[in-house]
Protein backbone atom coordinates (compact mmCIF):
# COMPACT_ATOMS: atom_id res chain seq x y z
CA UNK A 1 0.00 0.00 0.00
CA UNK A 2 1.19 3.50 -1.02
CA UNK A 3 1.29 6.23 1.35
CA UNK A 4 0.50 9.92 0.42
CA UNK A 5 4.11 10.66 0.25
CA UNK A 6 4.32 8.62 -3.32
CA UNK A 7 1.64 10.22 -4.59
CA UNK A 8 1.18 12.58 -7.49
CA UNK A 9 -1.25 15.63 -7.09
CA UNK A 10 -3.97 16.60 -8.59
CA UNK A 11 -4.36 20.53 -9.43
CA UNK A 12 -8.10 21.73 -10.38
CA UNK A 13 -7.15 24.57 -12.53
CA UNK A 14 -10.12 27.37 -13.88
CA UNK A 15 -9.09 27.68 -17.50
CA UNK A 16 -11.25 30.70 -18.00
CA UNK A 17 -13.70 31.79 -20.78
CA UNK A 18 -11.43 30.88 -23.68
CA UNK A 19 -9.00 33.47 -24.69
CA UNK A 20 -5.56 31.80 -23.25
CA UNK A 21 -4.39 35.54 -21.84
CA UNK A 22 -7.29 35.35 -19.34
CA UNK A 23 -5.42 32.41 -17.71
CA UNK A 24 -3.63 32.90 -14.35
CA UNK A 25 0.17 33.21 -14.16
CA UNK A 26 -0.02 30.08 -11.67
CA UNK A 27 -2.53 28.41 -14.17
CA UNK A 28 -0.10 28.35 -16.63
CA UNK A 29 2.92 27.00 -14.48
CA UNK A 30 0.70 24.21 -13.64
CA UNK A 31 0.00 23.18 -17.13
CA UNK A 32 3.53 23.53 -17.88
CA UNK A 33 4.80 20.86 -14.90
CA UNK A 34 1.54 18.68 -15.28
CA UNK A 35 2.14 15.04 -16.66
CA UNK A 36 -1.81 14.57 -17.38
CA UNK A 37 -3.69 16.83 -18.28
CA UNK A 38 -7.74 15.85 -17.92
CA UNK A 39 -10.28 18.15 -19.42
CA UNK A 40 -13.92 19.22 -20.60
CA UNK A 41 -15.24 20.45 -23.51
CA UNK A 42 -15.14 24.08 -22.47
CA UNK A 43 -11.92 24.67 -22.90
CA UNK A 44 -10.88 26.90 -25.33
CA UNK A 45 -8.63 26.04 -28.02
CA UNK A 46 -5.82 28.74 -27.21
CA UNK A 47 -5.54 27.38 -24.01
CA UNK A 48 -5.48 23.65 -25.34
CA UNK A 49 -2.55 24.52 -26.90
CA UNK A 50 -0.52 25.69 -24.06
CA UNK A 51 -0.54 22.02 -22.71
CA UNK A 52 3.03 20.54 -23.04
CA UNK A 53 3.56 17.90 -25.93
CA UNK A 54 5.07 15.13 -22.96
CA UNK A 55 1.64 15.54 -21.26
CA UNK A 56 -1.18 12.53 -21.78
CA UNK A 57 -4.52 14.52 -22.31
CA UNK A 58 -7.86 12.64 -21.63
CA UNK A 59 -11.19 14.23 -22.53
CA UNK A 60 -13.89 13.73 -20.33
CA UNK A 61 -16.11 16.60 -22.29
CA UNK A 62 -19.82 16.30 -21.59
CA UNK A 63 -22.23 17.99 -23.19
CA UNK A 64 -26.13 18.90 -21.94
CA UNK A 65 -27.98 14.90 -22.19
CA UNK A 66 -24.49 13.26 -23.29
CA UNK A 67 -22.46 12.81 -20.68
CA UNK A 68 -19.50 11.05 -21.76
CA UNK A 69 -17.46 10.37 -18.59
CA UNK A 70 -20.00 10.20 -15.67
CA UNK A 71 -18.80 12.47 -12.89
CA UNK A 72 -17.61 9.62 -10.34
CA UNK A 73 -15.43 7.93 -13.12
CA UNK A 74 -13.75 11.33 -13.34
CA UNK A 75 -12.93 11.44 -9.34
CA UNK A 76 -11.96 8.10 -9.69
CA UNK A 77 -9.55 8.98 -12.82
CA UNK A 78 -7.91 11.79 -11.54
CA UNK A 79 -7.51 9.54 -7.92
CA UNK A 80 -5.82 6.84 -9.86
CA UNK A 81 -3.48 9.26 -11.94
CA UNK A 82 -2.21 10.82 -8.79
CA UNK A 83 -1.80 7.48 -7.49
CA UNK A 84 0.62 6.33 -10.18
CA UNK A 85 2.23 9.18 -9.03
CA UNK A 86 1.60 11.91 -12.10
CA UNK A 87 1.23 15.55 -11.52
CA UNK A 88 -2.45 15.66 -12.74
CA UNK A 89 -3.86 18.88 -13.99
CA UNK A 90 -7.77 18.93 -14.21
CA UNK A 91 -8.31 21.62 -16.63
CA UNK A 92 -11.97 23.72 -16.46
CA UNK A 93 -13.58 25.46 -18.32
CA UNK A 94 -13.97 29.59 -16.14
CA UNK A 95 -13.55 28.87 -12.54
CA UNK A 96 -13.67 25.18 -11.38
CA UNK A 97 -16.17 26.29 -8.03
CA UNK A 98 -18.80 27.73 -9.94
CA UNK A 99 -21.15 25.63 -11.96
CA UNK A 100 -17.85 23.15 -12.16
CA UNK A 101 -17.83 20.33 -10.16
CA UNK A 102 -14.89 21.08 -8.14
CA UNK A 103 -16.02 20.04 -5.02
CA UNK A 104 -16.88 16.82 -5.94
CA UNK A 105 -13.62 16.27 -7.22
CA UNK A 106 -11.86 17.96 -4.28
CA UNK A 107 -13.97 15.83 -2.33
CA UNK A 108 -13.27 12.65 -4.23
CA UNK A 109 -9.04 13.21 -3.64
CA UNK A 110 -9.15 13.99 -0.10
CA UNK A 111 -11.17 10.66 0.79
CA UNK A 112 -8.44 8.44 -1.02
CA UNK A 113 -5.39 11.14 0.39
CA UNK A 114 -4.58 12.72 -2.59
CA UNK A 115 -2.83 16.25 -2.52
CA UNK A 116 -5.38 18.56 -4.61
CA UNK A 117 -5.69 21.99 -4.76
CA UNK A 118 -6.91 24.63 -6.82
CA UNK A 119 -6.36 27.30 -9.16
CA UNK A 120 -8.92 29.50 -9.89
CA UNK A 121 -10.51 31.17 -13.35
CA UNK A 122 -12.10 33.60 -14.19
CA UNK A 123 -15.86 32.90 -14.39
CA UNK A 124 -17.98 33.16 -17.53
CA UNK A 125 -19.65 36.13 -16.00
CA UNK A 126 -16.50 37.77 -15.19
CA UNK A 127 -15.39 36.81 -18.30
CA UNK A 128 -18.76 38.30 -20.44
CA UNK A 129 -18.52 41.13 -17.78
CA UNK A 130 -15.10 42.92 -18.98
CA UNK A 131 -15.03 42.11 -22.38
CA UNK A 132 -18.71 43.39 -23.31
CA UNK A 133 -18.31 46.32 -20.71
CA UNK A 134 -21.36 45.06 -18.90
CA UNK A 135 -20.62 45.82 -15.15
CA UNK A 136 -22.33 43.20 -13.21
CA UNK A 137 -22.85 45.70 -10.27
CA UNK A 138 -23.06 49.43 -10.77
CA UNK A 139 -23.18 52.45 -7.94
CA UNK A 140 -26.56 53.39 -9.84
CA UNK A 141 -27.68 50.08 -11.45
CA UNK A 142 -27.06 47.14 -8.55
CA UNK A 143 -25.47 46.31 -5.82
CA UNK A 144 -26.48 42.59 -5.85
CA UNK A 145 -25.65 39.84 -8.14
CA UNK A 146 -26.57 36.38 -7.83
CA UNK A 147 -24.90 33.50 -9.93
CA UNK A 148 -27.55 30.52 -11.25
CA UNK A 149 -28.14 27.39 -12.89
CA UNK A 150 -30.76 27.25 -15.60
CA UNK A 151 -30.25 24.00 -15.61
CA UNK A 152 -29.37 21.79 -12.59
CA UNK A 153 -31.11 19.11 -10.00
CA UNK A 154 -34.44 20.36 -8.84
CA UNK A 155 -34.44 23.41 -10.81
CA UNK A 156 -38.63 23.80 -11.16
CA UNK A 157 -38.34 23.74 -7.04
CA UNK A 158 -35.89 26.24 -6.40
CA UNK A 159 -36.91 29.79 -5.16
CA UNK A 160 -35.91 32.40 -7.31
CA UNK A 161 -37.95 35.14 -5.75
CA UNK A 162 -36.33 38.06 -4.32
CA UNK A 163 -33.07 37.14 -6.72
CA UNK A 164 -33.83 39.87 -10.15
CA UNK A 165 -35.58 43.22 -9.75
CA UNK A 166 -34.09 46.61 -9.36
CA UNK A 167 -30.81 47.14 -7.81
CA UNK A 168 -29.71 43.26 -9.02
CA UNK A 169 -28.11 41.71 -11.29
CA UNK A 170 -29.01 37.95 -12.03
CA UNK A 171 -26.34 35.59 -14.27
CA UNK A 172 -27.95 32.14 -15.53
CA UNK A 173 -25.65 29.59 -16.46
CA UNK A 174 -26.63 26.48 -18.63
CA UNK A 175 -29.59 28.43 -19.33
CA UNK A 176 -30.22 28.65 -23.10
CA UNK A 177 -31.96 25.48 -23.69
CA UNK A 178 -34.23 26.24 -20.86
CA UNK A 179 -34.90 29.97 -21.52
CA UNK A 180 -38.36 29.83 -22.09
CA UNK A 181 -38.98 27.88 -18.65
CA UNK A 182 -37.12 30.53 -17.05
CA UNK A 183 -38.39 33.63 -18.18
CA UNK A 184 -41.61 31.76 -17.19
CA UNK A 185 -40.27 31.53 -13.36
CA UNK A 186 -38.78 34.92 -13.46
CA UNK A 187 -42.40 36.79 -14.41
CA UNK A 188 -44.06 34.05 -12.09
CA UNK A 189 -42.10 36.00 -8.77
CA UNK A 190 -43.20 38.71 -10.04
CA UNK A 191 -40.48 40.65 -12.49
CA UNK A 192 -41.51 43.09 -14.71
CA UNK A 193 -41.90 40.69 -18.07
CA UNK A 194 -40.03 44.60 -19.32
CA UNK A 195 -36.99 43.61 -17.47
CA UNK A 196 -33.86 43.92 -19.54
CA UNK A 197 -32.32 40.60 -20.85
CA UNK A 198 -28.72 40.19 -22.44
CA UNK A 199 -27.75 37.09 -23.69
CA UNK A 200 -23.85 36.30 -24.52
CA UNK A 201 -22.72 33.69 -26.62
CA UNK A 202 -19.36 32.54 -26.60
CA UNK A 203 -17.66 35.24 -24.03
CA UNK A 204 -14.33 36.13 -25.06
CA UNK A 205 -13.36 33.63 -27.48
CA UNK A 206 -14.13 34.30 -31.28
CA UNK A 207 -17.39 34.97 -32.47
CA UNK A 208 -18.79 36.23 -29.31
CA UNK A 209 -22.19 37.81 -29.65
CA UNK A 210 -24.45 39.90 -27.31
CA UNK A 211 -27.56 40.37 -27.85
CA UNK A 212 -30.49 42.59 -25.94
CA UNK A 213 -33.99 42.48 -25.36
CA UNK A 214 -36.65 41.92 -22.86
CA UNK A 215 -37.64 39.24 -20.48
CA UNK A 216 -41.13 38.71 -21.94
CA UNK A 217 -38.97 38.00 -25.41
CA UNK A 218 -36.02 36.10 -23.97
CA UNK A 219 -37.15 32.74 -25.74
CA UNK A 220 -38.07 34.77 -28.68
CA UNK A 221 -34.62 36.52 -28.31
CA UNK A 222 -32.57 32.79 -28.23
CA UNK A 223 -34.31 31.50 -30.92
CA UNK A 224 -34.13 34.23 -33.18
CA UNK A 225 -30.77 34.79 -33.04
CA UNK A 226 -29.99 30.97 -33.13
CA UNK A 227 -28.38 31.02 -29.62
CA UNK A 228 -25.69 28.40 -28.90
CA UNK A 229 -24.39 26.73 -25.82
CA UNK A 230 -22.02 28.11 -24.28
CA UNK A 231 -23.89 31.34 -23.16
CA UNK A 232 -24.99 33.19 -20.57
CA UNK A 233 -28.21 35.32 -19.76
CA UNK A 234 -27.88 38.22 -17.71
CA UNK A 235 -31.01 39.82 -15.90
CA UNK A 236 -30.99 43.20 -14.55
CA UNK A 237 -30.66 47.38 -15.18
CA UNK A 238 -27.23 46.50 -16.23
CA UNK A 239 -28.20 43.92 -18.98
CA UNK A 240 -29.06 47.56 -21.03
CA UNK A 241 -25.89 49.24 -20.12
CA UNK A 242 -23.69 48.17 -23.30
CA UNK A 243 -27.08 49.06 -25.71
CA UNK A 244 -28.11 52.21 -24.00
CA UNK A 245 -24.08 52.94 -24.13
CA UNK A 246 -24.13 52.70 -28.19
CA UNK A 247 -27.02 54.63 -28.78
CA UNK A 248 -25.89 57.53 -26.83
CA UNK A 249 -22.63 57.41 -28.87
CA UNK A 250 -24.11 56.41 -32.16
CA UNK A 251 -21.47 53.27 -32.35
CA UNK A 252 -22.54 50.92 -35.05
CA UNK A 253 -19.07 48.55 -34.62
CA UNK A 254 -21.72 46.17 -32.37
CA UNK A 255 -24.91 45.51 -33.36
CA UNK A 256 -28.05 44.62 -30.88
N1 LIG B 1 -17.08 26.74 -14.44
C1 LIG B 1 -17.61 27.51 -15.54
C2 LIG B 1 -19.09 27.24 -15.76
C3 LIG B 1 -19.39 25.82 -16.21
S1 LIG B 1 -21.09 25.56 -16.48
C4 LIG B 1 -17.35 29.00 -15.28
O1 LIG B 1 -16.95 29.37 -14.18
O2 LIG B 1 -17.54 29.79 -16.22
C5 LIG B 1 -21.18 25.80 -18.24
C6 LIG B 1 -21.89 27.08 -18.58
O3 LIG B 1 -21.02 28.19 -18.40
C7 LIG B 1 -22.34 27.19 -20.01
O4 LIG B 1 -23.55 26.50 -20.24
C8 LIG B 1 -22.51 28.68 -20.15
O5 LIG B 1 -23.71 29.10 -19.56
C9 LIG B 1 -21.36 29.21 -19.32
N2 LIG B 1 -20.18 29.53 -20.12
C10 LIG B 1 -18.98 28.94 -20.06
N3 LIG B 1 -18.11 29.52 -20.92
C11 LIG B 1 -18.79 30.53 -21.52
C12 LIG B 1 -18.46 31.51 -22.49
N4 LIG B 1 -17.23 31.59 -23.02
N5 LIG B 1 -19.43 32.38 -22.88
C13 LIG B 1 -20.66 32.34 -22.35
N6 LIG B 1 -21.03 31.43 -21.43
C14 LIG B 1 -20.11 30.54 -21.02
Amino acid sequence: MKNSQDFGSVVLVGAGPGAADLLTVRAVRALAAADVVVHDGLVGAEVMALIPATARCIDVSKRRARHTVPQHEIGALLVAQAQAGHNVVRLKGGDPFIFGRGGEEVDDCCAAGVPVTVVPGISAANGAAASLLLPLTHRDHASIVSFVAGECRGLAAQNWAGLAGKGRTLVIYMGVAGAGAIADKLMADGLAPDAPVAVVERATQAGERLVTSLLADLAGLVDREAIASPALIIVGDVAALPAARAMAKDETCRVF
